[in-house]
């Protein structure tokens, strides 16, 4: 069993008495931090304002790095990135980077598989396996951030929309978040990071009471609570009722825009009568809809609808008012959507790994 420290799970604080355990003084606390924040270094053995001995003595108690590149891929358009990263106890997860315009956005993973078993997802498809700790969500950033560094550029925004859903694991993903916005950590700001959520209804709650300045993205999918039930089993347990309540009183604490995420599912809720259906849910919000379309996977039988049905059901939310983008699909080659590389994976050399 490992015993030592990981380094991205602690806090300035948390890293100062740790040190103060080994007989070290506090000011080394931050020492680490620019190194590994700032200057990006991979490894303590690149720390050399610490002498040899020192070095050890920190390596001996801590980890510095704990997820291991397994598999990476690079779309053929060359404009997405994913890596397969191995955690300690064997499992994986999924990193993805996309360069856009001018920036550099990640998306990454929260828990090890997922429990809520959306129907469409190749996550939720694969069953929760574990939290992911904050040092395993933010090292997926620093891993980047060092690799960008190589070509002179850095990771712009992130947004937590990998494997898991980022509010059943709420502390460690929002340690994970103030440690990436910390002016002391890798300090990106806090608008540049965006969470999404299945619509977990307590924690989108307790979210605008601690009105960070992150984006929030809910998954909405259908407007009726019948078809969303058959999506997302959470709908269940959060109807439409409460979800949407919690959602306004997000934008009322906040005075955010929110985001709504829709995959869009041929003749399952791409129709002109489900645009029209959700135009009547939204209306009044200061909110954002991002049309998805389906990304197929194994166990779905659900299709991708055309083009043009997505720019009709796109014309319909702006014709009545409320803003919409159609996010590009990227990645499709190299199984970018959420789960879908480890699921290929899992798949192709029957590894148990999720
Ligand atoms: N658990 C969170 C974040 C991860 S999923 C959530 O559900 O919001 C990120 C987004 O991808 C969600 O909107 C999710 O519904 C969507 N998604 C998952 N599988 C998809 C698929 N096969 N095709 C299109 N979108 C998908
Ligand atoms: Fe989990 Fe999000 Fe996938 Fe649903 S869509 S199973 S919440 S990762």
């Amino acid at each position: 069993m490992n015993t030592k420290t990981f380094f991205y799970d602690l806090d300035l604080d948390s890293l100062k008495s740790e040190l103060k355990t080994l007989g070290l003084p506090e000011f080394r606390a931050k020492q680490l931090f620019q190194a590994f924040y700032v200057d990006l270094v991979e490894d303590i053995e690149e720390v050399t304002t610490l002498s040899k001995d020192l070095r050890h003595t920190l390596s001996e108690k801590m980890d510095f790095n704990r997820l291991k590149p397994i598999e990476s891929l690079l779309s053929t358009d060359g404009e997405t990135a994913k890596m397969l990263f191995g955690l300690i106890d064997g499992r994986a997860i999924e990193t993805v980077l996309m360069h856009y315009d001018e920036r550099q956005t990640l998306c990454i993973s929260s828990q090890a598989g997922c429990a809520m078993g959306c129907v469409f997802c190749a996550t939720g498809q694969m069953g929760f396996a574990r939290n992911l700790s904050t040092g395993e969500i933010v090292e997926q950033v620093m891993h980047f951030a060092r690799e960008l560094k190589k070509t002179g550029q850095n990771v712009t925004n992130i947004v937590i929309m990998g494997m898991g859903e980022p509010f059943h694991n709420y502390e460690a993903v929002m340690a994970a978040v103030d440690f990436l916005n910390d002016p002391l950590g890798l300090n990106l700001g806090a608008r540049r990071i965006t969470i999404s959520t299945v619509g977990l209804a307590p924690e989108i709650l307790r979210f605008a009471e601690e009105k960070r300045q992150v984006n929030l993205a809910i998954s909405l999918h259908a407007a009726n609570d019948e078809l969303r039930a058959s999506l997302l089993p959470i709908d269940r347990k959060y109807p439409l009722y409460e979800l949407m309540q919690a959602c306004r009183e997000y934008i009322n604490n906040t005075r955010r825009r929110l985001t709504f995420e829709w995959a869009l599912i041929s003749e399952v809720n791409d129709q002109d009568k489900d645009a029209y259906e959700l135009v009547k849910l939204l209306k009044g919000m200061i909110c954002h809809v991002n049309l998805i379309q389906l990304n197929p996977t194994k166990k779905y039988r659900g299709k991708t609808p055309s083009h043009e049905r997505a720019l009709a059901f796109q014309a319909i939310l702006t014709d009545n008012g409320i803003p919409c983008t159609i996010r590009l699909r990227r990645g499709i080659d190299i199984h970018a959507g959420c789960g879908q590389l480890a699921q290929h994976q899992r798949k192709s050399e029957k590894t148990d790994m999720i």
